[in-house]
């Protein structure tokens, strides 16, 4: 730190107050977290200076022995915690582990179908001005109109008639749990490749507190710096073979395991950011530990400790409640917009974000919804007792939404009450 704050007072000063904000206010943001103190080193390591084009064992540069070491390492925790036969810890993200997954199975003009945006899918799942959706045909499905869940009959129709080549199953704004073995049969039915995109509940998935749709899919992608609380990246698991390799890739010589890789590496990226993989390599050692499991556990037990105490106050949440780790309040019936409500928030020390809710009548720059979520304040060693206290803040700036002082008050409670937990990465160093 003193390096930085000799070569760079500007950055440093950046720095102290972000280290500052992210210790008095509350992480309510559902794909956020604090990566550990060990993550953190990993990532600033000098593994930031080497170059590894290719893969371990079959490298375009020399000097790889302790780097091939160390991918290694990544991608058997990774088989070991998920129990998949292949994986890639090369993707930079989310999304560009989403490309690759595309590119491997596809070809451009294939039809997708994915949950849309305001379903609670994410945009690399066939939302228009995305890739996914200018470069695909896209097919959306949709939420049944009464439970707001996941319509699987409706999709069942729509699959078994168009057809799509892929059907993804994951979001990043959905409460629930998803179906995977229904989705399997769906996808089967229709000769699809089943993807699951587990990027916001991994963690949970490897806490055991939702289940694992490896043995489901053929393709499971994830981002690592949310629930799992990695670095900022992305992995890819697989099945080694494509159990529909005769139907759609009779041509290629390459299985499916090995169609990802080239995909990843050298269809769309260069040299892998091994100090993001040691970084990745340390999370998962942490996840492998007792302790990640009752953090998980946690995470739900507080989501849902968090919507009852909203529910008790008179708020509505899309589906009624939570399964995972992040709630959606509906705020269809309040005066102001989920964008202008996650402004006042912001001002009382809350950080969310807005989002859009089943049925949206506002812009999605504005919304008529706040998404909420636990993995970050859980991190930080809050239980049930400390989500009925954030209900009550919630409810002070939303029951005076223009009301400054009331915001400002809140704002210095949050700060006492964040002060008594430790700040992983941050408190701890
Ligand atoms: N998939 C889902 C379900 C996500 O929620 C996200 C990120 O929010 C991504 C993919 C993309 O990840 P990234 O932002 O790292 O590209």
């Amino acid at each position: 730190r003193s390096h930085l704050a000799a070569v760079d007072y500007r950055v440093h000063e950046l720095l102290l107050r972000q280290e500052r904000q992210e210790r008095t206010t509350l992480k309510l943001i559902a794909s956020e977290n604090f990566a550990s103190s060990a993550v953190l080193e990993a990532t600033g390591s000098i593994f930031t200076n080497k170059y590894a084009e290719g893969y371990p064992g079959a490298r375009y540069y020399a000097g790889n022995e302790i780097v091939d070491e160390l991918e290694n390492l990544a991608i058997e925790r990774l088989k070991a915690l998920f129990g998949c036969e292949h994986a890639n810890v090369q993707p930079y993200s989310g999304s560009p582990a989403n490309q690759a997954i595309y590119r491997a199975l596809l070809s451009p003009g294939d039809k997708v179908m994915g949950l849309p945006l305001p379903g609670g899918g994410h945009l690399t799942h066939g939302w228009a001005v995305n890739f996914s959706g200018t470069d695909y045909k896209r097919v959306p499905y949709g939420l049944h109109e009464k439970t707001q869940q996941i319509d699987y009959d409706r999709l069942r129709e729509t699959a078994k008639r168009e057809r799509p080549k892929l059907i993804w199953v994951g979001g990043s704004a959905y409460p629930r749990v998803f179906d995977y073995a229904a989705m399997a049969e769906i996808a089967s039915e229709a000769n699809s490749y089943l993807v699951a995109d587990i990027a916001h509940i991994s963690g949970l998935i490897v806490a055991g507190a939702h289940p694992n749709p490896v043995a489901h899919c053929d393709v499971v992608s994830s981002t690592s710096h949310k629930s799992i609380r990695g670095p900022r990246g992305g992995f890819i698991l697989s099945r080694n073979e494509d159990r529909y390799q005769a139907l759609y890739h009779s041509k290629s010589k390459y299985n499916l395991a090995r169609r990802i890789d080239r995909a990843v590496f050298p269809q769309l990226q260069g040299g892998p950011h091994m100090n993001v993989i040691a970084a990745l390599a340390v999370a998962l050692q942490e996840a492998a530990n007792p302790p990640f499991r009752s953090y998980g556990q946690q995470i739900v037990k507080n989501a849902k400790a968090l919507a009852q105490a909203l529910l008790d106050r008179g708020y509505d949440l899309v589906t009624g409640g939570t399964d995972n780790h992040m709630l959606i309040l509906d705020l269809r019936d309040r005066p102001l917009s989920g964008k202008a409500y996650a402004e006042r928030l912001a001002k009382a020390g809350i950080i969310t974000n807005f989002n859009m809710v089943p049925g949206d009548p506002r812009h999605p720059a504005l919304t008529s919804g706040i998404r909420l979520g636990t993995p970050a304040v859980t991190s930080m060693g809050m239980r049930e007792g400390e989500m009925v206290q954030i209900a009550a803040f919630i409810d002070l700036v939303c029951r005076q939404p223009n009301d400054p002082d009331a915001h400002a008050c809140v704002l210095r409670d949050v700060a006492d009450f964040c002060a008594a937990f430790e700040v992983p990465g941050i408190t701890d160093r």
